[in-house]
């Protein structure tokens, strides 16, 4: 196996992660492999089992597990980090790119805390393809290159299920909480240190902490916008779980809405709603703030420092609903939104929300009249839509821009419990089926994905045990 590792993470102080190898495991079994990704990193060559469960060191690997820590349900956590990933090292991908390569479910760290430093075959195949669906809708995220089954159980709450090692690819796994866990302890020189990796690595153009805090906002800002664009909801958006790249990462009690609700949730620990569909924007600005916290740290001038951060941090809310009505009238069809453009996408989402309309399958037959079905009170679409109508009517290019902008297929979550059962019992079918279908989301390949669950396949909520 070829690996063309280029390790920065490594280099920095040893106060930044332990160094730990993979544990082994006895009959490791290639489930899914990325062809692209892997051209794309440079990867190349045989034992992929063997690698990507963690059983053979591939040249030039530096494994580690991160320090981090973070605020899990809005309560600080002083000590989390990568309790069963572990980072091999970085590439340079040929965009010129620094990639992370990780693997996650590889065993114990001194991070595990309780836990058994494993994941089990559903949530690393939900990963997977979530995760890849993602990339295909043009939102970013981190990406799956691998998944392994290693041929052992382990417990989880419902009994014994199999383990299976997923390898992650992202720009890199600094989180909020990687800040945080300096900021909390003190270690300024170390909180320095990273705040300058952060900036080279990712926001060269950034002049200094509050340079970067801007960045951060923006790019957060983006991507919770997009998440919306397409009914996602991430479900655990803890600081640990917010990345300094802008990229969606830990796919967990994630899901793609079918019926509407701004206060849709899929994980079954959010008994407030804290992380629901619609509180998405106000927690990535919470978020956001607990970094600004941690920046502040370096200032000399602290009181200065907390002024320009708080400026930062109240102008977020303006960039989320800028880019949500860049994302949402484009979903429309208005490229060049106007203000008044949001009363008449929030009017739509009132109704569908009604009427429990399917999200993507109303935003995709807009312009085909058939949207028209998934509403009760036909009355109350048919005003809305005359107006719709009248908005786009002067827009040549209405059409092409719905449909590059509301996929045909997302990955539902009853389609994603499917895959999980089948491969459990030893059929990926359905895994490559699905795989096929979200490579190409903005086009109907097949038409079955595209449906809603039946009352009896509808998954009520995506469990924490992973
Ligand atoms: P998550 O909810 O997946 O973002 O994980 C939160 C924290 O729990 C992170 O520090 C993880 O590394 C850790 N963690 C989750 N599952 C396990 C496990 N099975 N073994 C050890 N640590 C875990
Ligand atoms: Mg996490």
């Amino acid at each position: 196996m070829r690996i063309p590792f280029d390790n920065s993470f490594a280099a920095l102080p040893e106060t930044f992660y332990t160094r730990v190898d993979p544990t082994s495991i006895t009959a490791p079994n290639l489930l899914a492999w990325n062809d692209n990704l892997a051209n794309e990193l440079g990867v190349e060559g045989a034992d992929k089992a063997q690698v990507f469960s963690g059983n053979e060191i591939p040249q030039g690997a530096a494994p580690l597990a991160q320090l981090y820590a973070g605020h899990q349900f809005g309560n600080y956590n002083q000590q989390l980090g990568d309790g069963r990933a572990i980072l091999l090292g970085e590439v340079i991908d040929n965009n010129d790119l620094r990639r992370d390569v990780q693997l996650k479910g590889s065993g114990r760290t001194p991070y595990s805390r309780g836990g058994d430093g494993r994941a089990w075959l559903g949530p690393v195949l939900r990963e997977y393809v979530v995760s890849e669906a993602m990339h295909a809708l043009g939102i970013p995220t981190t990406r799956a290159l691998a998944a392994v089954a290693t041929g052992e159980d382990i417990l989880r709450e419902t009994g014994m299920l199999p383990g299976a090692v997923l390898t992650r690819v992202a720009s890199s796994h600094l989180r909020v909480g990687t800040f945080q866990v300096f900021a909390h302890r003190g270690q300024i020189d170390d909180l320095r240190t990273l705040t300058d990796y952060a900036i080279a690595r990712h926001y060269p153009n950034a002049d200094g902490a509050m340079g970067l805090l801007k960045a951060v906002c923006a790019q957060q800002a983006d991507l919770v916008a997009a998440w919306m664009s397409v009914g996602f909801i991430h479900g655990v958006m803890n600081t640990d779980n917010c990345s300094i790249a802008g990229e969606t990462i830990d796919y967990g009690p994630c899901a793609f809405m079918d019926d509407f609700h701004m206060g849709r949730v899929f994980s079954s620990i959010d008994q407030q709603g804290r992380y629901a569909y619609g509180n998405q924007p106000n927690i990535a600005v919470w978020n956001m703030a607990q970094l600004a916290t941690a920046l502040i740290q370096l200032a000399e001038d602290k009181d200065a420092a907390v002024e320009e951060a708080t400026a930062i941090i109240h102008a977020m809310p303006a960039q989320l609903e800028a880019a949500w009505l860049a994302r949402f009238a484009a979903k429309l069809g208005i490229a060049i939104p106007h203000p008044d453009d949001a009363e008449l996408i929030q009017r739509l989402l009132d109704l569908m929300q009604t009427d429990g309309a399917d999200f993507t399958n109303t935003f995709r037959a807009l312009g085909t009249g058939a949207a028209r079905d998934q509403f009760t009170d036909r009355d109350a679409f048919d005003t809305w839509h005359s107006d719709f109508t009248a908005r786009v009517a002067d827009l040549p290019d209405a059409a092409a821009l719905r449909a590059k902008s509301n996929p045909a297929v997302i990955p539902r979550n009853h389609r994603i419990e499917q895959m999980i059962t089948a491969a459990t019992a030893g059929d990926m079918a359905p895994f490559n089926r699905l795989m096929t279908a979200y490579a190409d989301p903005y086009t109907l390949h097949d038409a079955e994905l595209a449906t809603p669950p039946t009352p009896s396949e509808v998954v009520p909520a995506t469990f924490c045990g992973t």
